[in-house]
């Protein structure tokens, strides 16, 4: 079965002008100028024409088992399922574990991860949760990244926050080995993502294992960076150093104090490249608020439709289009050693595709060639969906 997408103007992320795009499985085929297939193919024709085509969403740090927990088990926030996730405009999610890996564990994770795969979409996981020791399926974090296909790196591992176990510098200089060489024997990212509290020694470990150790400062990337001033602004100085940074969207709302478009103004101010960035959502994750003596007062769960409502936001606050896709498309891709098939419009790519309308409204999601939402309408819902 041939889909033909005609007439869209494409950011791929990149503005790439009109072209036609055929899909040949779940394959992008071409991407041409015009493209038009004899009768004797049977060819489904979407037309695209005043519409904006691009890369599905990689969402690189989802709770797909859900979170949260740490006010009881009342607070345990629940799993995501696929339509909420397609209809987002996400076409690759990493799943994670929280602050719970007590009733949640990294074997459930990831059959979780191949459920939402089966379905349609694509996934990927990290072992290990906020805690030490490191909850993995092989019990060794270099084993599962080497040899399970979808684990792709460790984390989030809660660093400068009360929910931490409060790792030493030898334990996190240990786990970033381990990841790195999983990594290289996997050829994986080996990605060793950070939960990032507020907590006053901020990045300041991760900085010392980069000064003062051979692994590389790529192997890390920290997230929840917009938790306070302070923090964001020695994640710039840990971007300028090379590293790459996450921004969970929409955090303000919830929980964090800085607005995404300031942070991002900030970093890309303060001298960071917009391919050092990538943006997150952290749904299904809780995100309780607590006051100086560590009591919750509020209690919130992150939404994995906040990433494109971000995205139209950004834009509209005058951030150019191309650049704001590149942090939810090529740049997660290339975060999680998952851009040989995600992230562009390419190709010989896996055909993850969104046609957005004029107001960058989420009209049609396409994830491995199969239509999941169109015209606005979700096509294919998860198995016990009603
Ligand atoms: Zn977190």
């Amino acid at each position: 079965m041939f889909t033909l997408i005609k007439g869209g103007t494409l950011y791929g992320p990149e503005k790439m002008g009109d072209r036609d795009i055929l899909i040949a499985g779940r394959t992008i085929a071409r991407v041409s100028e015009h493209i038009d297939l004899p009768e004797q193919f049977e060819t489904r024709v979407i037309s695209a024409s005043g519409k904006v085509v691009t890369p599905g969403m990689i969402d690189l740090h989802v709770h797909l088992l859900g979170g949260g927990g740490e006010g009881g088990p009342r607070t345990r926030t629940p799993e995501i399922t696929l339509s909420k996730i397609t209809r987002a405009g996400v076409t690759t999610v990493v799943g994670c574990l929280g602050t719970d890996d007590v009733s949640r564990r990294p074997e459930t994770l990831l059959a979780k991860a191949m459920q939402l795969e089966e379905e349609g979409i694509s996934t990927y996981i990290y072992c290990g949760s906020y805690q030490f020791p490191l909850a993995t399926i092989t019990g060794c974090v270099r084993k599962d990244i080497a040899l399970i296909p979808k684990v792709i790196g460790v984390g989030e591992i809660a660093v400068s926050d009360h929910r931490s176990s409060q790792p030493s510098f030898e334990e996190l200089c240990r786990v970033a080995a381990e990841a790195r060489v999983g990594g290289m024997l996997g050829g994986k990212a080996g990605l060793v993502h950070l939960h990032m509290g507020s907590g006053k020694g901020m990045l300041d470990p991760i900085m010392r294992i980069v000064k003062e150790t051979e692994i590389p400062i790529g192997q890390f990337l920290p997230t929840h960076l917009t938790r306070t001033l302070s923090l964001l602004e020695q994640s710039i100085q840990f971007a300028r150093m090379g590293g790459n940074i996450d921004f969970t969207v929409k955090g303000q709302e919830l929980q964090f104090p800085l607005t995404t478009a300031r942070a991002l103004q900030m970093a890309l101010n303060g001298g960071v490249s917009i391919e050092q960035i990538t943006l997150s959502s952290d749904s299904n994750g809780s995100m309780p608020v607590y006051n100086e003596k560590g009591e919750i007062i509020k209690l919130a769960v992150g939404d994995i439709q906040y990433l494109h409502s971000e995205c139209k936001e950004l834009v509209k606050g005058g951030f150019p289009l191309d650049q704001v896709l590149k942090m939810v498309t090529a740049n997660p891709a290339k975060r999680t050693g998952i851009d040989r098939w995600k992230g562009s419009i390419e190709e010989g790519k896996d055909a993850d595709l969104l046609i957005l309308d004029k107001d960058l409204e989420i009209e049609t999601v396409i994830a491995k060639g199969q239509m999941m939402v169109h015209q606005k309408k979700i096509l294919i819902k998860g198995t016990f969906e009603e």
